[in-house]
Order: C-alpha cells, then sequence, then structure tokens
C-alpha cells in the first residue's frame, strides 16, 4: 500500500481543508502544510454528540498555524437519524465482519455532501481552487459519501456550481490523498510527517474528558491501523 501524497503546490496557494479533528483530516492537513498550501481549516459544530473534536480541531489549526480556522454552526440534530445527531446507541464491540456489512447507524445523512457545499462557498470567496478531504474508501464505515465516484460527482457539479467555474477562470478540484489508503498507510504517513496523534480524536462516544470508549467502530479501525502500522497484528 502506498503512503498518502499530494503534489507540491507554489507556496502559499490557497485551500480550504475540512479539519474534524480526527485522524484522518489532520494527516491531510500536514501533507497540505508540507505541500506550500495556505490552509483555510472548515470545522463543524453540527449537533455530535460531543464537543470534543471541535477543541481539537483548533488546537491543530494552531499547531499548523493555519491561515484561518472557521468554525460553522449547524444544528443536524434538527434532523437527527444518525446515532451522532440523536439519541440512538452507538454501536460497540462489533467485529470486522459486521462493520463491513451496510452503512451504520453512525452514518449522518448527507453530511459530507453538506460540509462540502460550506467548502465550496468559502472557497469560491478566497479564490481558492483546491478543496481538501481526509475521505477513505478503503478502512471506512461504510459511507455512501466517502466513495471515489462520490467525490467525483461532486466535483463535476462544483464547477457547474460557481462563478468561477462557468466563467473558466478557475477549476475547482476535490483533493483526496487518503482515499486509497489503509488506516495503517494513513497512520505512517503522518508519522512521516511528525503529526501528534495523541492529539487527534476519532471516538464516536468519548467520555466528557476526551477519553476515547475503545469500544466504537472508529475505535476499533483506529486500534487496528496503530497496530498494523507499528508492525503488530491486528
Ligand atoms: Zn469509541
Amino acid at each position: 500500500m502506498p503512503l498518502a501524497t499530494l503534489p507540491a503546490v507554489p507556496a502559499g496557494t490557497p485551500a480550504v481543508l475540512l479539519l474534524s479533528g480526527g485522524l484522518d483530516s489532520t494527516t491531510v492537513l500536514a501533507l497540505a502544510t508540507e505541500a506550500g498550501y495556505a490552509v483555510n481549516a472548515l470545522t463543524f459544530r453540527y449537533g455530535q454528540r460531543h464537543g470534543i473534536e471541535i477543541d481539537r480541531a483548533r488546537r491543530i489549526a494552531e499547531r499548523y498555524r493555519v491561515a484561518r480556522h472557521v468554525v460553522v454552526d449547524i444544528d443536524l440534530r434538527l434532523f437527527g437519524g444518525s446515532a451522532l445527531t440523536a439519541d440512538l446507541a452507538v454501536p460497540k464491540d462489533r467485529d470486522a465482519a459486521t462493520m463491513a456489512e451496510g452503512i451504520p447507524i453512525t452514518y449522518v445523512p448527507a453530511r459530507n455532501t453538506i460540509f462540502l457545499s460550506f467548502a465550496l462557498a468559502w472557497a469560491e470567496v478566497l479564490g481558492a481552487s483546491d478543496l481538501l478531504i481526509g475521505v477513505n474508501a478503503l478502512d471506512y464505515s461504510g459511507y455512501p459519501d466517502c466513495r471515489p465516484a462520490y467525490i467525483a460527482a461532486y466535483e463535476q457539479m462544483a464547477n457547474l456550481a460557481t462563478k468561477a467555474g462557468v466563467e473558466g477562470t478557475a477549476r475547482t478540484r476535490i483533493l483526496t490523498p487518503l482515499i486509497d489508503c489503509s488506516k495503517a498507510d494513513i497512520i505512517r504517513t503522518g508519522l512521516g510527517l511528525g503529526v501528534n496523534y495523541d492529539e487527534t480524536i476519532s471516538c464516536y462516544d468519548p467520555e466528557g474528558d476526551g477519553t476515547p470508549c475503545g469500544r466504537c467502530d472508529a475505535c476499533a479501525l483506529r486500534a487496528k491501523g496503530f497496530a498494523e502500522a507499528m508492525g503488530r497484528p491486528a
């Protein structure tokens, strides 16, 4: 499996990055910084179960000295429909085979479409052509809005949706440097760039102080990734 890469750009090229405070988006931030981007980071307080990831995203954005970090408030609890935005239990202790079956209740309806729409709007204002998102189609939880076909379709839509796209002054690209990587390769990539993963949070259902539950799908995928990255059997 290849380590994740992001081609170098002229120093200071603006980009908008979706930053959740998790392992994947933090790795993309490290890659983007290394590539020369002036990163404008976008984080959502969308009604998720805990606010810890917002704190983590703030800390990580500061560490990487992003050009700007915006935290957007949108309340997806108005709709619910997910274990992350409604009073539904987060699945625990699922094995890999069970996790691979279907789309789990932690799927938040249309979340990446909503987030990318905000990113696209900000990018157009900034004159940025590149949107960066840490989606992953390999060690993911079966979410439909993490697949390459979805990203390609969104990119096509983005170029029909914006003034810059219609006037031909800029072509929007959605860059997904992690999309084909295993969790272990994402971690190896980040460690190679000096990412401090202790600052990131993956858990869907942490304690109030941020301690991960160790039992949800996100915790399981993260633990498996670290085990493989460190050369231990998962
Ligand atoms: Zn957890």
